[in-house]
């Protein structure tokens, strides 16, 4: 039987259960058996790795890992996909259906029965993606690789240098959690639906964080939270702080209180937040 990237197949499992996509939960199918083997080779999967995944659809990457021999459980939201994963993958005894939005601890829970997975891959629905990559950072057991699939334009904020156009929290969240590099872009025609925006594929390779990673984001996040505004304005006004004693703690970093937010680097936000995170 042909494999389920192969586009005839798809779109005959989407006229056999009278399938339309939606766009809200970004559905778009990788119809490309080249970029689905490169997906999976980027993890550079052990023998005894198990992939945790989240937004399966109707299986096509799913079914690369399991024909490799790697157990995977698999998160999807959308009910019309269950019994087409079932029917599927019924003769591998490696793979876990959890039901349920990615975003639900409860939901989480169940996928992280153990042995628990310690690999993320996924072909990520865009609307969730920064809160699930915020997700996966802070899960309590650590993930050594994480491989995803996301818009070329995240891929570019997440692999972003300091200073330049594209750079905001969500870059420093990933240089926090991980050594991360983009391993190749994807074309709109490897998908059903064509999405409007090219993809790309990042490659991150999780690392002990160093402090704390909710409380580290949260500061991250009110330092970028008011873009044009010189960092001692947005960390004083977001943290409610006075401005005078702000500028002294700025100040004592060695770090210039104008500067904005985009033009630090990870070195300089973990200075200042071991001195403001007594606030948080
Ligand atoms: N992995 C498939 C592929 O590559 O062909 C489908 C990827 S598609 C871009 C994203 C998938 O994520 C869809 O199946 C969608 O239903 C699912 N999804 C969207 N939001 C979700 C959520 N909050 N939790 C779990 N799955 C979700």
């Amino acid at each position: 039987m042909d494999r389920i990237y192969n586009a005839t197949r798809t779109k005959k499992i989407m006229a056999k259960y009278d399938l339309t996509m939606k766009k809200s939960l970004g559905q778009n199918f990788l119809v490309d058996g080249n970029i689905v083997k490169k997906i999976v080779d980027g993890a550079r999967l052990q023998k005894d790795d198990k992939v945790l995944e989240v937004g399966p659809g109707i299986g096509s990457l799913t079914e690369e890992v399991l024909l490799r021999g790697n157990s995977a459980t698999s998160i999807e939201i959308d009910s019309r996909f269950y019994p087409i994963l079932r029917e599927n993958f019924q003769r591998f005894n490696n793979f876990k259906l959890v039901e349920g939005d990615a975003l639900n601890d409860e939901v989480w829970k169940e996928a992280n029965e153990k042995p628990e997975p310690n690999v993320f891959m996924g072909n990520l629905p865009y609307v969730i993606t920064t809160p699930l990559l915020e997700k996966i950072f802070t899960r309590s057991n650590r993930f050594k690789t994480v491989v995803v699939m996301v818009q070329k334009e995240v891929a570019d904020r997440m692999t972003a240098a300091p200073g330049s156009k594209t750079y905001g929290a969500l870059s420093v969240f990933v240089s926090f959690f991980s050594n991360a590099k983009t391993l190749f872009t994807v074309s709109e025609s490897s998908f059903i639906p064509r999405p409007k925006v090219k993809s790309a594929v990042v490659k991150m390779e999780l690392k002990a964080p160093e402090v704390d990673g909710k409380k580290f984001m949260k500061f991250v996040h009110i330092a970028f939270n008011m873009r044009r505004k010189t960092l001692l304005n947005s960390v004083s006004k977001g943290m409610d702080l006075d401005k005078k004693e702000s500028l002294k703690m700025i100040t004592n970093c060695g770090i210039d209180p104008d500067v904005r937010a985009e033009t630090l680097e990870l070195k300089s936000f973990l200075r200042l937040y071991e001195n403001f995170k007594q606030f948080l």
